[in-house]
């Protein structure tokens, strides 16, 4: 923390500055939902006070400032994952969303036995559309499963590959233990069997530069709130032709070039896969989150999460009846570490955190068949931001130990 001003940064975060009780807020369940920086507040009540008016629609000037701002985070978005245009930037309600267009949009090219990879320690956002697909299709969906680290198999995912799967649908950052999967070489491999790919991003753009084109994914998909933007507003990258490929999911106004009782024609990217009025404001809130993080020292910000968990993950290692799972052998997990104390509930210890002010999060995580695997029904998982520091981790290490002796 000494080559930055970690202080300055964590001061911008309203949220952090309370207290619960008679305790400070120790918030390390940035993975569910990140803290607001002010600056996004502000964009976002700036717009519903003075800029609020519909987009694309009418020739006034207050449309015109909503529809301006509305295009310039669609640029600023093309920039921050390093897609080569803007129409390849398409703004959803949030990560789900986005993966629900694409497994919508392409039913009609899915046939009877085609094979869809899914990623075992993926988030339900990412099975569960492709189930619903395979159950319209007549598609299967075979998981790939992971190794003894819980992390994905690499050797069984080549062996997969043999079976020419349509599509590959892999996570980036696991949202349950913070594991990375080594997604460019894997999209290069479906790649080379000429299989569809989609990366979720949604762990991963808070704490890694993302270059969509580096990474040769077809879809790319994240949501704002888990990088210090609001709720409301997520983003479905895709090449063109992966876009172009898709049948949209929603139909209705802003989405069509004519309509008439005798036939629609609908209008090019991106809108044609926006229909409806979109969230302005969180699109306003996203591109005030995205200016912010790009003002910040990013190669000093990432060293410090790295070092952070790190550190996390060596003070929770020297408690006994700790199980950690999913620690990536070169102890580089992202964001987030997952455990359990003993048997004990992870809903319990959660509750005993909270009564001490620290809130982290216990549970399956939305990732049932990866608890499924690791042979738990749920855990607890401390995950941090930004904004976190090293007496975040002092202190939930001091209140888990408290909740050790209450438990064992
Ligand atoms: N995928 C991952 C990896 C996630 O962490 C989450 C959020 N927990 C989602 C998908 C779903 O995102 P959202 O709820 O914003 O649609």
């Amino acid at each position: 923390d000494s080559q930055f001003d970690h202080q300055a940064i964590r001061s911008q975060f309203p949220a952090l500055q309370q207290q619960l009780g008679d305790n400070p807020l120790c918030y390390l369940d940035t993975a569910a939902t990140s803290q607001k920086p002010q600056c996004v507040i502000d964009a976002m009540n700036h717009y519903y006070r003075l800029d609020n008016a519909n987009v694309h629609r009418a020739a006034h000037q207050l449309a015109a400032r909503a529809t301006l701002q509305y295009e310039q985070v669609r640029a600023q978005v093309q920039g921050f994952i390093n897609a080569a245009s803007t129409q390849q930037v398409i703004f959803t309600h949030g990560t789900t969303e986005s993966i629900n267009m694409v497994a919508h949009g392409l039913t009609d090219l899915f046939k009877a036995g085609d094979v869809i990879l899914v990623d075992s320690a993926a988030h339900h956002a990412n099975i569960v559309p492709w189930q619903a697909l395979a159950q319209r299709t007549g598609a299967k969906v075979i998981p790939i499963p992971l190794d003894a680290n819980g992390c994905l198999n690499l050797s069984a995912y080549d062996a997969l590959l043999t079976q020419v799967p349509k599509l590959v649908a892999l996570s980036h950052v696991t949202n349950a233990m913070g594991t990375i999967n080594p997604v460019k070489a894997m999209v290069a491999k479906a790649n080379n069997v000429g299989a569809m790919t989609l990366i979720d991003g949604a762990q991963a753009v808070a704490h890694l530069n993302v270059d969509v084109q580096a990474i040769d994914c077809d879809y790319y998909v994240f949501s704002g709130h888990k990088m210090y933007g609001p709720t409301g507003v997520g983003i479905l990258y895709g090449k063109l032709d992966a876009l172009e490929k898709l049948t949209p999911m929603l139909t209705g106004g802003e989405m069509i070039k004519t309509v008439s009782f005798e036939g629609t024609s609908y209008t090019e990217l991106p809108n044609r896969l926006e229909a409806g009025t979109p969230a302005i404001s969180a699109v306003i809130g996203l591109g005030a989150a995205i200016t912010f993080l790009s003002e910040l020292p990013q190669a000093l910000i990432h060293q410090h999460e790295q070092q952070l968990i790190g550190y996390l993950q060596q003070q929770l290692s020297q408690l006994s009846d700790i199980s950690v799972y999913g620690v990536t052998p070169n102890n580089d997990n992202i964001g987030a570490v997952a455990f359990n104390l003993a048997d004990e509930h992870h809903q319990d210890v959660g509750i005993l955190l909270d009564q001490q002010g620290v809130a982290i999060r216990g549970g399956h995580h939305c990732a049932m068949p990866l608890m499924q695997s690791l042979q738990i029904k749920g855990c607890c998982r401390a995950s941090i931001g930004i904004y976190s520091n090293q007496q975040d981790v002092d202190r939930f290490i001091h209140a888990l130990t408290e909740v050790k002796s209450i438990l064992l």
